[in-house]
């Protein structure tokens, strides 16, 4: 089934030109890899990136920088690079799954509170991968964000803000959304999460599970 939500187009353009962190590009990469439309696009940014460069004059720039810019194109853009050996757990697309052990319950999972647990895959200048592990049914306190958090959904599904997530799909969280997503019934919901500020829980339930605040 294809994806209906998806990453922004910043986030599909800065993809596109190779100028992501690793945690975000990690979540793009594996979005990608089941979204044939977000694929799509990425090709035609690709594509315009290169036809502009080739429009240039060479009196625009200095000869030097031009050569220098097209050996650039040539270089394939960076991808993130596997952490663990080949082989992690089937059902999780490539290449999120060289990140992981080929069970995933080996990961460092670490209770967040009762039904939801996180196990941080990257991490560095203040941008967070982790894989979040959300019970059938169970509601994530209310929290706000310092700054954006995109969550994909690999396995289940959540509903949040009226809109119902499920996998493939990445649900983009700004700074002014405060939130209170819930996991559907049926499974537990399995998502890649990406953050580039910690999360600020709202309100007296927040205040209840202080070990949120470390998310
Ligand atoms: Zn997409």
């Amino acid at each position: 089934m294809n994806a209906t939500f998806h990453p922004s187009d910043e986030f599909l353009m800065a993809y596109g030109a190779g100028s992501l962190d690793e945690s975000s590009a990690l979540l793009l990469a594996t979005h990608l890899a089941l979204c044939p439309r977000c694929r799509a696009e990425v090709g035609r940014i690709e594509a315009l990136g290169g036809a502009i460069i080739e429009d240039l004059e060479p009196s625009d720039m200095g000869a030097d920088a031009l050569v220098s810019v097209l050996a650039k194109l040539d270089e394939p853009p960076p991808r993130p690079q596997p952490r663990c050996p080949a082989g992690g757990p089937s059902g999780l697309p490539s290449p999120l799954r060289d990140y992981l052990p080929a069970d995933i319950d080996a990961l460092p999972w670490k209770r967040l509170a009762a039904g939801i647990e996180q196990a941080i895959l990257l991490q560095g200048r203040g941008i967070r991968a982790r894989l979040l592990r959300i019970g059938a049914g169970i509601t994530v306190p209310e929290h706000g964000h310092g700054g954006m958090e995109m969550t994909m959904v690999l396995r289940g599904g959540f509903s949040d803000l009226g809109r119902g997530y499920a996998r493939g799909d990445v649900a983009m969280a700004d700074p002014q959304v405060v939130h209170s997503p819930a996991a559907d019934g049926g499974e537990t919901c399995l998502c890649l999460a990406v953050t580039d500020a910690p999360l600020k829980l709202t309100g007296l339930v927040g205040m209840l599970v202080n070990p949120f605040l470390d998310l």
